[in-house]
């Protein structure tokens, strides 16, 4: 097994750095002892133009065969013979992956304690795995590396038999990447996809598989179009492991997809703070509805779904009308920034009470939803597929069913009015869609019809005579069921009961 890293520089940018970047003198050749044989690492060549690193993988087939490992799939032991006559020894796969990391841990966690800055720099690269096991054959290896940022990405299907070409080809491919990347995230690309392409994995999936799926996955496979293909056979198609893992990942997906937005927001606020004369930013004008809103509703016990950075949460906790508030966000990154942002540390035992922040998705009904007089939903229905909608509507309105539910979405016809908005763009690149008030009237009805409930619309922001507000938000109120135990489902619903709704 045979995997080759080249880069190229200059003086000022010598290639050698790779060396800092693999924890590897170029000019030493050093072996290590790892589970299944010897790794060996050594520099081909070594020049301020052009370095090469190169990692052999030694195997020892007799040692695999005494750990039980030169198994098939699923763990069936091959025929004696094909013990003996396997090609694990030979071929790239799960196993070098498993050398990879353990000859490069810090390369693949991006850590150089020499040369600090060098691991988040991006550097031509070249790699190259002269046979490389892939199933799926050379079509397969395309869809995975192709996405990822490599300028080129060469499989070519190795010949059975180079003296019979007419046999075929074999199920190996030669594999070429060239792209300017970090080496760190090409490494974990690697200790990924290969034992993917191998498909047929040495060792026992454990449990702490998928957290080492989702490290090594990080910053790629959440957005990766086959990462159900990928986790699926990298967790050696483990059905409910593989479920774990895409949940998981949706949750990064969308946590990385709603980053940029909260931040927005948040400058949008600041902003109107400090300079007195500008228009009270929009961001500020939603709160103040909702409040007024909450207000009216007498609610005491709040629930802001999709929190996000916890601006709302803020404001109510500054309110003791407000006893209990709880702000939910799927993105773990927000919720920390809002955790920050109460300053705990600065709260009595009282106040710290009142407050609870938790992750959680709105596409899910959950338990801890029930039993509150108000649920707020601010920008936030327009962050998830429509396919999504009818979960988060039997999770609201069919499960958790507060007396009052607050709703706010962009108009989309207000939009023309945005100078800086070219036509035809939504608000925010994350943004699945925007509706027209007649759009959000329709969807907001039919909800408040299928589960008993009465809907009001109120503007936010400048109502332009034509186009409308900016902001529109629907105000239910719940009218049926007023006696029902909290997270009873309404009878009505029973025929629109989405799946996903039921399956949480
Ligand atoms: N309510 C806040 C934040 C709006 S941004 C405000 O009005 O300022 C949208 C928020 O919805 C993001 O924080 C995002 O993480 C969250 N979100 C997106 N999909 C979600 C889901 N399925 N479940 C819960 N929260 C979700």
């Amino acid at each position: 097994m045979f995997l080759t890293i080249s880069t190229t520089g200059s003086a000022e940018r010598p290639a050698t750095d790779l060396g800092f970047l693999l924890h590897k003198h170029p000019e030493k050749a050093q072996a290590f002892t790892t589970s299944h044989g010897t790794a060996h690492v050594f520099y081909p060549e070594a020049t301020a133009e052009r370095c090469t690193a190169a990692l052999l993988l030694e195997v020892d087939p007799v040692a695999l065969v005494r750990r039980g490992q030169g198994k098939g799939r699923g763990g069936a032991p091959d025929a004696a013979l094909a013990q003996y006559v396997n090609d694990r020894p030979y071929a790239a796969s799960s196993l070098l992956a498993v050398a990879l990391s353990a000859v490069f841990r810090s390369a693949l966690g991006g850590q150089c304690t020499a040369r600090p800055e060098l691991p988040g720099q991006a550097r031509p690269l070249r790699i190259e795995i002269p046979v490389l096991p892939a199933r799926g054959g050379a079509e397969l290896v395309r869809r995975l590396f192709g996405p990822l940022g490599w300028n080129l990405v060469e499989a070519e299907p190795v010949p059975l038999d180079e003296q019979f070409p007419e046999w075929g080809d074999s199920r190996y491919v030669r594999l070429t990447l060239e792209g300017e990347l970090r080496l760190a995230d090409a490494l974990r690309q690697l200790y990924v996809l290969l034992p993917v392409l191998d498909d047929a994995k040495h060792y026992w999936v454990a449990p702490d598989e998928v957290d080492k799926l989702l490290r090594a996955g990080d910053g790629w496979l959440a957005a990766h179009p086959e990462n159900g293909l990928i986790t699926s056979r990298y967790l050696a198609r483990h059905k409910r492991l593989t479920r774990d893992a895409l949940e998981r990942l949706e949750l990064v997906r969308l946590a990385e997809a709603d980053g940029s937005e909260v931040e927005e927001l948040d400058n949008a606020v600041d902003e109107g703070r400090d300079t007195e004369e500008r228009p009270v930013p929009l961001a500020v004008q939603r709160r103040e509805a909702v409040l007024a809103a909450l207000q009216a509703a007498g609610a005491r016990r709040v629930l802001d779904l999709g929190c996000g950075q916890g601006q709302l949460v803020q404001a109510l906790l500054k309110d003791p009308a407000y006893t209990e508030i709880v702000g939910m966000d799927v993105s773990m990154r927000a919720l920390s920034i809002a955790a920050r942002r109460l300053r705990p540390e600065r709260m009595g035992e009282r106040q710290s009470a009142r407050v609870t922040l938790f992750q959680g998705s709105l596409a899910y009904t959950d338990k801890r939803l029930a039993g509150y007089d108000a649920a707020v939903l601010s920008e936030v229905i327009e962050h998830l597929d429509p396919a999504r909608l009818p979960g988060l509507e039997y999770a609201v309105f069919g499960a958790a069913r507060p007396r009052t539910v607050l709703v706010t979405t962009p108009n989309v016809e207000y939009n023309v009015r945005w100078e800086t908005l070219p036509a035809g763009h939504v608000r925010h690149g994350d943004h699945r869609f925007e509706w027209t008030r007649e759009e959000f009237r329709g969807w907001a009805g039919s909800v408040a019809a299928r589960h008993g409930y009465e809907v009001a619309f109120v503007p936010v922001g400048d109502d332009d005579p034509e186009v409308g507000p900016p902001t529109q938000m629907a105000v239910f109120t719940r009218v049926t069921d007023t006696t029902a135990t909290p997270g009873t489902p309404a009878t009505t619903h029973t025929t629109d009961t989405p799946k996903e709704g039921e399956a949480a």
